[in-house]
């Protein structure tokens, strides 16, 4: 274990690691940044490449590649060691006997991989989704947008998703634990599928793990049905914690020193396609703090492109004051008016 420990450093430039993740200038023989770790107006973070540790002036945090990695992405040493072998090109020996907790996790990981590839097959190639696609080229959602994002259609039989995750040795019990099926309440003990009949988006976090799903109705369906609907709570996905396409967005937030928010998924994956890249959705109308720290690790500055909606909502007035507490600067961008949501300003026609 030590000796890849130390293989694994070997390979990796804490410099090149943490600038990936933090944009670092050169001063002297060092590199500096703003600390993410506490907020402040100039930096007191500094990294040495001669030593390969980095360390915060200012509120004392220090450590070496696998300690910056653990703390920036709120994982553990072990999580940190698994992401860095993949960077390395270092191929961890077992060493590590998976918790019964980590072994879930994993199932409900790959199962969501699968379904995500099994909707998105869908969508593209079979005759079950061509509804679906009709639908998006209406709404121009380009094949490139649609692959970026891994759009999917869930198809109403949902005996097909379910026969093929059985053939690959998932269980039903695994298979509801997802949040994705459920047991239907008629005709004994057969699943169904939560999102059939929709269009579906994998709902991936900033360390591109499908947590979980978000499915909208095409046009005609019913009235009573709900226009989006998401993965419930479960072990892997917690809504409050969901930033939509941050694990795309973060470089350009970065570089562009500011992320514009949005609503929903199509609010972010259009303008995303048109080029503008330094954007989320936040899946609602209010920010939870959860949210709102998350992306303090990226930048300072919101620039809100929300519902009209936004500025009369209690909620989001209190998220306004959350953000403020943490030292965002706050933009807002008015569509009051003009157009319901931003998806729409920009293709400059409205559509429901
Ligand atoms: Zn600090």
């Amino acid at each position: 274990m030590e000796n890849q420990v130390e293989e694994i450093k070997k390979k990796l430039d804490i410099v090149e690691v943490i600038n990936r993740l933090l944009p670092l200038r050169k001063r002297g023989r060092h590199y500096v940044a703003n600390c993410p770790f506490h907020q402040e107006k100039t930096p007191s973070f500094i990294v040495s490449p001669e030593l390969q540790i980095y360390k915060c002036f200012g509120c004392g945090k220090a450590g070496d590649v696998f300690s910056f990695i653990q703390e920036f992405n709120r994982i553990d040493f072990r999580e940190a060691l698994e992401e860095m072998a993949k960077v390395a090109g270092v191929k961890l020996l077992n060493t590590f006997e998976d918790s019964r907790e980590e072994k879930n996790k994993k199932t409900l990981l790959k199962i969501n991989e699968e379904v995500a590839r099994f909707y998105h097959y869908m969508l593209t190639t079979h005759q079950l989704g061509k509804e679906a696609r009709e639908y998006l080229e209406k709404r121009e959602i380009d094949e490139k947008m649609i692959k970026t994002f891994q759009v999917g259609f869930c198809p109403n039989d949902s005996r097909l998703i379910t026969a093929y995750l059985k053939k690959k040795n998932f269980t039903e019990e695994d298979l509801v634990k997802t949040g994705t099926f459920g047991w239907s309440q008629y005709g004994g003990k057969k699943l169904y599928d939560r999102f059939s009949g929709r269009l579906t988006f994998p709902l991936v976090d900033f360390r591109e793990r499908i947590l979980g799903f978000s499915g909208r109705v095409l046009p005609g369906a019913k009235a009573e049905q709900a226009k989006y609907i998401n993965s419930p709570e479960t072990e892997l996905y917690h809504k409050s914690q969901m930033v939509y396409g941050l694990n795309l967005a973060k470089e350009a937030i970065r570089k562009e020193l500011s992320v514009i928010v949005v609503e929903g998924e199509f609010d972010m994956i259009s303008p995303f396609g048109t080029g503008i890249k330094n954007i989320v959705a936040i899946k609602g109308t209010a920010f939870t703090e959860e949210q709102l720290q998350l992306l303090r690790r990226y930048t300072d500055t919101l620039i809100l492109a929300l519902d009209s909606d936004f500025a009369g909502n209690n909620a989001a007035i209190k998220s306004i004051e959350m953000a403020e507490k943490l030292e965002f600067e706050i933009r807002v961008v008015n569509l009051v008016g003009k157009y319901k949501d931003p998806d729409e300003a920009i293709r400059d026609d409205p559509d429901g």
